[in-house]
């Protein structure tokens, strides 16, 4: 009778599977209800998050310009309350990163939110602007990090454990050619690999809505960002989302999902949002 003998490698592969799945924590996705599951460890999720912020803050020029500093604290202020009780551990913190040519924002696990000053530029209103930063903040809401790291571990349990890297939600919206150039020239290769597929993005967007519904912008914005960002890469010669972006739902796709959840967040929108959420006047 064969046995199966177990090399010391594939013992040590299946210790940390168990430990793996011991630590295993189910939980529902904000908004949209959809059952996951993380088997990372939050306090590890948060400390490379943190050394990943820290890199994109060496990387980037922190802006100076005091108005796009304070509209994007103002975002940053009503979304966070907005979420609280679906990231209640999380210690906010927005930063404007002078980069022209980046039409982009991307949000940390832990809380930390970086937004580029071409998206403030590109941006036609306020409300545009909390489209951004709200599908971003959804991407922590659902802790889509955490299902990738979980993913990882299951595929290669050794190499994940070892060599994770935080990986940043970035290009969730759109991105101009010369910023993907930029992007991917200046040490954000994390980025591609961390890349988030196509369902989160469609999942982040869906809650993204609600939140900035909730927090009193008005959620037809991000359909017309959507529009006008497809309208700006085609008058670049690109259709849809660049090549290192191709696990991303096209532009259409996306707009097409956002019109059939409109009427559900205007309706949040026109009823006044959150009851519990303080409106900062301006
Ligand atoms: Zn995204």
């Amino acid at each position: 009778m064969s046995r199966l003998r177990l090399s010391p490698q594939m013992l040590s592969c299946f210790s940390l599977a168990a430990v793996l799945l011991t630590a295993s924590g189910c939980y529902n996705v904000p908004v949209t209800g959809r059952k996951a599951v993380a088997m990372v460890d939050e306090q590890d999720v948060k400390e490379k998050s943190l050394v990943e912020w820290e890199q994109m803050k060496r990387m980037h020029r922190l802006s100076r310009n005091q108005a796009q500093i304070r509209v994007v604290q103002q975002i940053g202020s009503r979304l966070s309350q907005t979420v609280f009780w679906d990231v209640p551990l999380a210690d906010w913190e927005f930063v404007v990163f002078e980069s022209p040519n980046m039409i982009n924002a991307f949000a940390l696990p832990g809380g930390k939110v970086g937004v580029f000053s071409g998206l403030i530029d590109f941006c036609e209103n306020e409300d545009q602007l909390a489209s951004v930063i709200a599908h971003e903040i959804a991407h922590v809401a659902a802790k889509h990090t955490h299902e990738r790291f979980s993913q990882n571990m299951l595929l290669s349990p050794l190499n994940a454990a070892t060599n994770v890297g935080v990986g940043i939600g970035i290009g969730g919206v759109g991105v101009s050619m010369p910023s993907v150039g930029r992007a991917a020239g200046s040490g954000v290769q994390s980025v591609t690999q961390a890349a988030f597929d196509r369902g989160k993005e469609l999942e982040a967007d869906e809650i993204g809505l609600n939140y900035m519904a909730r927090a009193g912008y008005d959620p037809r914005e991000a359909l017309n960002l959507l529009i006008r960002m497809e309208e700006n890469l085609a008058a670049q010669g690109v259709k849809g989302p660049p090549g290192w972006l191709a696990n991303h739902p096209g532009f259409p796709e996306r707009q097409i999902r956002i019109n059939e959840l409109l009427p559900a967040a205007i309706k949040i929108y026109e009823s006044g949002g959150d009851s519990t959420t303080p409106i900062i006047i301006q």
